[in-house]
């Protein structure tokens, strides 16, 4: 059977084969555009068990399966895969664009709206109904024919710009490197990001030490190499990937324009004056100028206090490490150094107390205290020896909720940090589907064989994921549509990850998630003056 259409369970990842992409989504697509004939020929009278639960199950299908490809497209990014990826993308965009498009299952769920079904929905129900209504008015569902098929064009041409613009950054990532073969240019480098650059080099069986615009391998640089022109090469490196100014296969600049001038035009299609009116549609800001508002607000407020670090930061450069000009890739370098005077630690030196091993437990610690759960690790199919996998169970052992954790920064990976889900909760059959989450970041991995230090940023980082995590995971909403982040508006998306951010300065936290309280007890102080 093809892993991708089996749903009894976990993804099965340690059998999934690129060529089970594109049978996997054939079938799936047909057995939908089946069941939509059906819906659309259906008569009498449009309740939730015979319309809309029918079609949450097949679209749950559906992404679960695509779901899973555009994770793996993510994470453990390969030739074959994306090739894959990229060939049934168009068909995907294509159908959900038809759905979007049609009249007929609009028209349905406007009679559901009207009808005394609607009033004995639960909250969540006709929250999904709403929303769908929305949907439909933008995704071109009101528009005269020869407009949605314009429509349909720029949706199909807006998926395929944004996927070649992801793969063009990574590629143009990882076909930069820089090998050190002068031990002095690596003067000011922390041990281990020294030891992980021999590793690197040595497995591309080279000499010397290998550095790549990765974040592990990347921002140390920036951060601590006294080497200026080293510094220099990396920051112009890292800023020009996929631009006009490197190779011309991978120069995303074209398709920046692309993507702008397709959005405008898709938002004026459907009646809006801009694209920053469409996108607002959905979301809790009311309007374009609120938005400009809410950020030059922000803007003049902490202006001051940015010009105030920066006069220091320039001071302390020219009186302290003679350099009378700060250019860009100095700032992270000589900010560094300004900790290390004032404050006597260094970012490196807190990283020491954070590793992955206490970290981890630390923070599954707190949202155990918070919210009565525990968290133990689990077995399931994986796609790298670097993911750990995780059940949470409450407090009579029931399980809430599973996740992949996936930290490490590895060349088949996009960059930053994020979460998405596998499996989302609902009720299913009168029984619950727990819900399953991918963690997913860039961190530094174990080296020399021991185990993976994180710096406070990256602590932050994991917190803020898991926040999001947390939101899709804990969830008691019975129905996909608005379960977890689903229907979520999405500028408010980020209220849970920012609710986990501010653990990470508390010290009743962060205390026990150290691996020693001797030094981080000095630390308290300067925390608490943040
Ligand atoms: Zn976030």
């Amino acid at each position: 059977m093809n892993p991708l259409l089996d749903f009894t369970g976990l993804p099965r990842f340690a059998d999934f084969k690129p060529e089970y992409v594109t049978a996997a989504v054939d079938a799936l697509l047909a057995e939908n555009r089946a069941l939509l004939d059906r819906l659309e020929a259906q008569d009498g009278e449009v309740r939730w068990d015979n319309f809309v639960e029918p079609l949450e199950n097949a679209h749950e299908r559906l992404s679960r399966a695509w779901g899973q490809v555009g994770h793996l497209n993510a994470v453990m990014n390969s030739p074959e895969l994306r090739d894959v990826y990229n060939a049934n993308l168009p068909k995907i965009t294509q159908y959900y664009t038809e759905i979007g498009q049609n009249r007929v299952l609009y028209e349905k769920f406007k009679r559901l709206r009207a009808s005394p079904e609607f009033e004995r929905l639960d909250r969540a129900q006709c929250k999904i109904v709403e929303n769908e209504l929305r949907d439909f008015r933008l995704g071109g569902a009101e528009l005269p024919p020869e407009k949605k098929a314009r429509y349909t064009e720029i949706r199909d041409q807006l998926a395929r710009a944004s996927s070649r613009f992801s793969d063009n950054l990574l590629d143009a990532t990882n076909a930069f490197s820089h090998f050190v073969t002068d031990e002095n240019e690596l003067a000011g480098l922390p041990e281990d990001v020294v030891e992980a650059a021999r590793e690197a080099a040595r497995a591309d069986k080279r000499e010397g030490w290998k550095f790549t615009l990765h974040a592990p391998s990347y921002l140390p640089v920036m951060q601590y190499a006294d080497r200026r022109s080293f510094r220099e090469l990396m920051y112009r490196a890292y800023v020009t990937r996929a631009s006009e100014f490197g190779p011309a296969e991978w120069n995303n600049t074209p398709l920046i324009t692309e993507i702008l001038r397709l959005r405008k035009e898709m938002a004026q299609l459907l009646g809006f004056g801009s694209y920053a009116e469409y996108s607002l549609e959905p979301k809790m800001a009311e309007s374009p100028r609120q938005v400009l508002d809410f950020l030059e607000q922000l803007a003049a407020r902490a202006k001051p206090y940015a010009q105030r670090d920066l006069d220091e930061l320039r001071t302390f450069a020219r009186d302290s490490l003679q350099m009378s000009e700060l250019e860009a890739w100095d700032y992270a370098y000589v900010s560094e150094k300004l900790r290390a005077a004032r404050y006597s630690f260094s970012d490196q030196e807190v990283k020491q107390y954070f590793p992955e091993t206490t970290v981890l437990p630390g923070m599954f610690k707190l949202v155990g205290t918070l919210y009565g759960l525990s968290i133990e690790p689990a077995e399931a199919p994986l796609w790298s020896p670097d993911v750990r996998f995780y059940s949470i169970r409450d407090r009579s052992g029931a399980l809430v909720g599973q996740f992949y954790a996936d930290l490490y920064a590895r060349p088949s990976k996009r960059g930053g940090a994020w979460m998405d889900e596998a499996i989302t909760r609902r009720l299913k059959e009168g029984r619950v589907q727990a819900p399953v989450a991918y963690l997913n970041c860039n961190f530094s991995g174990p080296v020399g064989g021991k185990p993976a230090l994180f710096t406070h940023d990256e602590v932050i980082t994991l917190f803020h994921e898991f926040g999001h995590g947390l939101h899709h995971l804990l969830t008691q909403v019975d129905h996909l549509g608005v379960s977890g982040i689903n229907g979520v508006e999405w500028d408010a998306v980020e209220l849970p990850s920012q609710f986990m951010e501010n653990f990470c300065w508390e010290w009743d936290v962060v205390q026990p998630m150290t691996r020693n309280a001797r030094p981080v007890k000095s630390c308290r102080a300067r925390c608490s003056t943040r």
